[in-house]
C-alpha cells in the first residue's frame, strides 16, 4: 500500500534495493531476475508504490502491460551483454569493472539517436546553450536540471541516457536566464516545451523559477510540460504539500494569455482506472490548462488497436486531447520493444476508424527522426509497385512539411533509416 501521512499519499520511489522482490513477486524464477537486474544495470530502473499498487495487476505479470511498461526484461538487450553482467553480479565482479562493461554497451544502444546533440544545441552568445534543443523554428525544448528523472521510469524509454547517472550522456540545465535570453533573441519561438525526465518531478516553486519569466515575452504563446505524473504519481496534482501552488502557476499562465499544455503521456487505458487519475486530470483543466496526450506503440504494452481506441475514447469523454501516437526510437532497446512501420500504420487506422471525430485529433504512427516528424500514412500502389505513403508533420526544413512522398514498402522496416526510396525515384526527402 502507498504509505499515507495523516489523509496524503506519501511518495516512495522503489529502485534497484526492490527489484529482485518485485520480480519474485511476477513469477520470474532465479535465472531469469538475475538477467533481468542484469538489464537493470544498463538501463535505468525506477517505480513507485501507486504503480505497483495501482496500475499493475500482478496475476497477469510478467506478461501484464503495466508490468512490461516499468521492469526490465530478461531480452531486453542482446543476449551476450545480459549474459555477461548476469555472470559478473553473480560473480560479485568489482564495482568498477562492472561500471566499464555497462558504459561500453550503453555507447553501443545509440545514446543520442536523431543527432539531438550535435545538430539541435543552439547558440546563446556564441556559446552552445546545454540543456536546450532548438529544431523546429516555433518551438523549444528544454530540460531543467532538477526535473532529469521521473515518478517512474518506462522500461522504453528514449531518453534512457538521461537517467544513468553517466554525466556526458545527459543534456540538461539550471539556467532559467539563459532560457528566458534565448527565447527572448528568437521572436519565432511561440512555444516552450519543458520536458526531462518529467518536469513536474521538480517542487512548484523550482518550476515557476523557469516559468514565470516567460510569460513577461510577448512573443510566447505556449507552454508546455511533457509529463506522465498523471498517470505515474497522479497525487502530485492532488494531495502532495505543493499540488496547489502547481494548480496555481498554471492558472497563472492561462491568465496571462498563453496556452499552458500539459503533454500527458499516457501509454494504456488501465492508466486512465484509478479515481486519483481521473480526479487529477479533471483538476489540472479546471485551471484552464489544456491536457494533449501522446505515447509511443510498444510492442507487448499496447500493440492493440482496440488499447488505442480505447484509451482515446477515455481521454476525448475526460476532456483531454489525443495528440500524438509515436514509433519507437532507434535508441536503448528498440530491437525489443520496435514495432515495424507496416503494422504500427494498421493498428493506427484500425483503432481511429473505431473513434469519434473528436479523437481524431491524434496524429500516428509518427517517427521522430533527425530531419523532422514523419508520418507513416499508409500503403499504396504506385506504378505497379507497393509502397508507404509519407509526409512531415514537422520538420527541421519547413519547405518538406505536409507534402507527400513515397518509400518502398518494406513489411520490417522498423524507421525512416530502414526506407529506401521507389526504383529510379531520388533520395527520400529530409535524408540526401
Ligand atoms: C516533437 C518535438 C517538438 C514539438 O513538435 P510539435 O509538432 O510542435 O509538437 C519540438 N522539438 C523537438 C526536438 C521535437 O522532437
Amino acid at each position: 500500500m502507498a504509505v499515507q501521512n495523516g489523509d496524503r499519499p506519501v511518495f516512495r520511489a522503489l529502485a534497484l534495493p526492490h527489484l529482485d522482490a518485485l520480480l519474485a513477486r511476477a513469477g520470474l524464477d532465479e535465472a531469469d531476475r538475475l538477467r533481468a537486474r542484469a538489464v537493470a544495470e544498463v538501463l535505468p530502473f525506477r517505480t513507485n508504490s501507486y504503480v505497483v499498487d495501482e496500475l499493475i495487476d500482478w496475476r497477469a505479470a510478467p506478461e501484464d502491460p503495466m508490468y512490461r511498461l516499468v521492469f526490465p526484461q530478461p531480452d531486453m538487450l542482446p543476449r551476450a551483454d545480459v549474459d555477461r553482467i548476469a555472470r559478473m553480479l553473480r560473480e560479485g565482479a568489482s564495482a568498477d569493472r562492472l561500471r566499464a562493461d555497462v558504459h561500453e554497451i550503453r555507447l553501443r544502444l545509440n545514446p543520442h539517436p536523431s543527432g539531438q546533440r550535435d545538430l539541435n544545441t543552439p547558440l546563446l552568445d556564441g556559446v552552445p546553450a546545454e540543456g536546450m534543443q532548438h529544431k523546429y523554428a516555433e518551438t523549444l525544448l528544454f530540460f531543467p536540471r532538477q526535473g532529469q528523472t521521473c515518478h517512474a521510469y518506462c522500461s522504453y524509454c528514449f531518453r534512457w541516457p538521461q537517467f544513468v547517472g553517466e554525466p556526458d550522456l545527459r543534456m540538461a540545465s539550471g539556467d532559467a536566464e539563459a532560457l528566458t535570453s534565448y527565447v527572448r533573441a528568437h521572436p519565432e519561438i511561440t512555444s516552450v516545451l519543458i520536458t526531462g525526465g518529467d518536469p513536474l518531478i521538480m517542487s512548484s516553486a523550482v518550476l515557476a523559477r523557469y516559468v514565470e519569466p516567460l510569460l513577461e515575452i510577448p512573443h510566447l504563446e505556449s507552454v508546455r510540460l511533457g509529463t506522465k505524473a498523471l498517470s505515474y504519481w497522479p497525487h502530485r496534482f492532488l494531495t502532495d504539500p505543493d499540488a496547489d501552488e502547481l494548480l496555481r502557476l498554471f492558472e497563472r499562465v492561462v491568465r496571462g494569455g498563453r496556452n499552458l499544455a500539459l503533454m500527458g503521456h499516457y501509454s494504456h487505458p488501465r492508466e486512465l482506472e484509478p479515481e486519483p487519475a481521473v480526479r487529477a486530470l479533471r483538476r489540472v483543466q479546471d485551471t484552464g490548462a489544456v491536457v494533449r496526450c501522446q505515447a509511443p506503440l510498444i510492442r507487448g504494452v499496447n500493440d492493440r488497436a482496440e488499447d488505442w481506441a480505447v484509451l482515446w475514447r477515455r481521454l476525448v469523454a475526460q476532456g483531454a486531447v489525443p495528440y500524438y501516437m509515436f514509433v519507437e526510437r532507434d535508441t536503448g532497446p528498440q530491437d525489443y520493444f520496435a514495432v515495424p512501420l507496416a503494422r504500427a500504420h494498421e493498428l493506427f487506422r484500425e483503432a481511429y476508424a473505431q473513434v469519434s471525430g473528436l479523437a481524431r485529433t491524434v496524429r500516428g504512427p509518427i517517427m521522430s527522426a533527425t530531419p523532422g516528424k514523419v508520418q507513416v500514412d499508409g500503403v499504396a500502389e504506385v506504378g505497379g509497385r507497393r509502397a508507404f505513403v509519407l509526409h512531415y508533420v514537422q520538420a527541421r526544413d519547413p519547405e518538406l512539411v505536409g507534402r507527400p512522398f513515397f518509400a518502398a514498402y518494406d513489411p520490417d522496416a522498423r524507421w525512416l533509416t530502414d526506407l529506401k526510396p521507389l526504383p529510379g525515384d531520388g533520395p527520400l526527402p529530409g535524408l540526401d
